[in-house]
């Protein structure tokens, strides 16, 4: 973000100063914040107020250095405004995402679990989820800064997690992937998704199978709604959905080492299966565009 008068910034969450975003640079001031949704106008409001809930002591450390940083930032009269933060011009590329896969630096060291999980470049989606970044990514297709957005399809705020798990078609598509794997609830948040156990997977493999679903679904959700909000198009029927993420798991299934390949494979087959049973038939359906 560049930051003018700071009010469509989230304090901790965006990245506005620096490379990498206050909560991530902070955690533990971020943790105990009695505001975490606050934006850098609030904060800033006077001068830099921020209230925790309970006194600092061994973090003395990270609010030092927090102070530090603000004493240097002035807020102005300008509205905030998104930018590609991988480029110096702001501008977004793939040479920058590449460099950043290739050296994610100390950013996101959590992120290298889910690179290891073999999928094309293209699944940028993935990287941008996982920044919460995906506000900004409407940002950038539209080019200017023009408030929240509300979901095309029902009205809802649109942020990542309404996208991705709490919109109507996505949380049909949840409900297949659960009946198939036979979870008891669906996730409704990119966290408790990476938290599931796929039975039959073993556990040291479970993480990369789980990033290799969540990228196959996330990717048909991506698509399917820029189809949507940018040439009105609307999928038929949310079954649709099923079968492009279907098509592209099964486009992906190839990119991995043998071993990961069979557990690629047999996920697939688990939710050609759940499919099926809802009396639906996947397995001679043609393979969509990765
Ligand atoms: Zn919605």
């Amino acid at each position: 973000m560049v930051v003018g008068d700071g009010r469509k910034t989230r304090f901790w969450q965006d990245v506005w100063s620096g490379g990498c975003s206050f909560m991530v640079k902070f955690p533990h001031l971020f943790k105990i914040s009695s505001d975490q949704a606050i934006s850098v106008a609030e904060a800033g409001n006077v001068e830099w107020r921020l209230q925790f809930r309970r006194n600092l002591g061994r973090i003395e450390l990270e609010w030092a250095t927090l102070q530090q940083e603000l004493s240097q930032i002035s807020l102005t009269d300008s509205e905030d405004a998104a930018k590609w933060g991988l480029e110096k011009k702001g501008i977004y590329s793939t040479r920058s995402l590449y460099r950043f896969i290739v050296d994610p630096g100390v950013i996101c060291r959590d992120m290298v679990e889910m690179w290891r999980t073999k999928l094309p470049l293209k699944i940028q989606i993935l990287w941008m989820i996982w920044q919460d970044r995906l506000q900004t990514a409407v940002q950038l297709k539209k080019r200017k800064w023009d408030g929240p957005k509300e979901c095309k399809l029902c009205n809802l705020t649109e942020d990542t997690d309404h996208l991705l798990f709490c919109c109507p078609p996505s949380t049909f598509i949840w409900c297949w992937v659960r009946d198939s794997l036979g979870w008891s609830e669906i996730p409704t948040t990119v966290e408790e998704l990476l938290q599931k156990q796929i039975d039959g997977i073993p556990s040291r493999d479970n993480m990369r199978i789980l990033f290799y679903l969540f990228a196959g679904v996330a990717w048909a959700i991506w698509r399917t709604r820029n189809d949507w909000v940018f040439e009105n198009k609307l999928i038929s029927n949310p079954k649709m959905l099923a079968y492009k993420v279907i098509g592209f798991l099964r486009t992906w299934s190839k990119m991995a080492s043998p071993e990961d390949q069979d557990k690629r494979r047999w996920l697939l087959r688990k939710l050609e299966d759940g499919l099926e049973a809802g009396g639906l038939r996947v397995r001679g359906a043609p393979p969509t565009d990765s």
